[in-house]
């Protein structure tokens, strides 16, 4: 058993001063404030020192290791390509569209195979555990050698993912991703041959052999109502299913013209707008489409950060959240790796868009950023009994948090990645403050390598 006593933590929706939390097994079992927040003693969700007795504590704050800072919950990028993460610092130089963008894109997956994308996705993934991420949701497409043919083992590109993740001491669902078509009714070309299995059956057969790991759950997606065709689509569900939608208007355009419907219309006839399910960008839509969302509770995934790298456009956050749609985050192209951006990047940017403050508090945020629901883990995403033991801890005498409260804004509005100082997933301590150089390093030169 491990015990922690957090100097401040964020547990059910507030910030308290020493939580004493005791981990086995890689759950806590026992998390109580001993501190001197002046409401711990009307805070239902946990124990305070008064109400031990109700409690499975046997630890003693004296014994305890205390991690100075503020800590909350492990974060959850719901959305990640992980070999993007070469793209960083090189598409961004030049003019160009989301689909200029794209053949750069391409140009990086024609040159990786199982051994180079193992290093390179353990390298991406380890700047997430070091920025406080404890789960990525893949969403994986590349698949198939550069010809379009198998892998010996149809599954090796996948499997080196899991492997990445573990590596990494990460939490991964990996969102096995259908793609079977260029454009609609345009069969793959070039470098997307790999991404594709043929047809949905075919697609379905290699996911339903991957098999089941400890830290790994396997979920799907469909790549894009451009990827993958209607009457394909409706055949297969899984759960949890994800899938790009309406991220480029001209998306939206050339599914009007092929089906008379919205992509949101499209994914709706499919049978996919579901309680389980996520769009990933959902940036242009209709009124109609935000009520559909809404109404079916299908998750909304926003990826400011890349979503403004590619000038996507800025999605109706506020107006999917009022009609009852659950936001998530993600890092998408890894443009930057920071949830801590991505959270206050939804406000800010509705801010852009309507000129006016105010369309989302800091709690509702970092509630966004911790959310591994989408992701197939419900049991996680909080400092409670029964969780999993993912705790983040920020500093806050940094140059940029310090004075900032220590509290919910100074997560959500102040901090950045480098200010995660320690990392535990699952009750392992994943990533120290003093790993970093080192991992600087690793990155650089794998990489490098990569473009040579
Ligand atoms: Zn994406």
């Amino acid at each position: 058993m491990t015990t922690y006593l957090l100097e401040r933590a964020w547990v059910d929706g507030r910030v308290l001063d020493d939580v004493l939390v005791e981990i086995d097994g890689g759950r806590f079992t026992s998390v109580t404030s001993v501190g001197s927040t002046r409401d711990s003693r009307r805070f239902s969700g946990v124990a305070t020192a008064e109400k031990r007795g109700n409690t499975r504590l046997t630890g003693d704050p004296n014994d305890a290791t205390p991690l100075p800072g503020l800590t909350i919950p492990g974060l959850a990028n719901c959305h990640s390509h992980a070999f993007h993460r070469a793209l960083r610092g090189r598409t961004q130089r030049d003019r160009g569209t989301f689909w200029t963008w794209r053949d750069q894109m391409y140009d990086v997956a024609a040159r990786l195979d199982p051994d180079t994308y193992l290093e390179l996705a353990t390298a991406t993934y380890r700047e997430m555990a070091a920025a406080g991420i404890t789960c990525v949701g893949e969403f994986h497409y590349l698949h198939h050698q550069p010809d379009g043919t198998p892998y010996d083992d149809p599954n090796a590109m996948g499997k080196v993912l899991i492997e990445a993740a573990r590596r990494a001491g990460i939490r991964i669902t990996l969102l096995d991703t259908c793609y079977l078509s260029s454009g609609f009714g345009k069969p793959p070309e070039g470098p997307q041959v790999r991404f594709s299995d043929g047809d949905v059956d075919a697609w379905v057969d290699r996911v339903n052999a991957i098999g089941p790991w400890e830290h790994a759950h396997i979920g799907g997606a469909y790549h894009s109502v451009r990827a993958v065709p209607l009457n394909q689509m409706k055949r297969y569900t899984t759960a949890p299913l994800h899938i790009h939608l309406s991220e480029q208007v001209a998306e939206n355009d050339a599914c009007l013209a092929e089906y008379g419907l919205t992509p949101t219309q499209v994914f709706a006839e499919a049978g996919h707008l579901t309680e389980n399910n996520t769009l990933v960008h959902a940036t242009h839509l209709t009124d109609d489409d935000i009520r559909l969302i809404g109404e079916t509770r299908t998750y909304s995934c926003f990826c400011p950060t890349t979503e403004r790298d590619l000038g996507d456009g800025v999605g109706p956050s506020r107006e999917l959240h009022d009609a009852g749609s659950r936001l998530t985050l993600g890092s998408d192209s890894h443009a930057v790796i920071d949830l801590f951006e991505e959270m206050r990047a939804v406000e800010l940017d509705e801010r852009l868009a309507t000129q006016q403050r105010g369309h989302w508090d800091a709690a509702e945020l970092l509630e966004a950023g911790t959310r591994h629901d989408s992701l197939g883990w419900a049991d996680a995403g909080r400092i409670a009994v029964g969780a999993r033991a993912d705790l983040v801890t920020i500093a806050t005498d940094s140059v940029r948090t310090a004075g900032t409260g220590a509290d919910e804004q100074t997560a959500v509005f102040a901090a950045v990645a480098e200010d995660v100082i320690q990392v535990v997933a699952d009750g392992h301590v994943v990533f120290r403050a003093d790993d970093r150089a080192q991992l600087g390093r690793d990155l650089e030169a794998v990489i490098g390598r990569l473009w040579r």
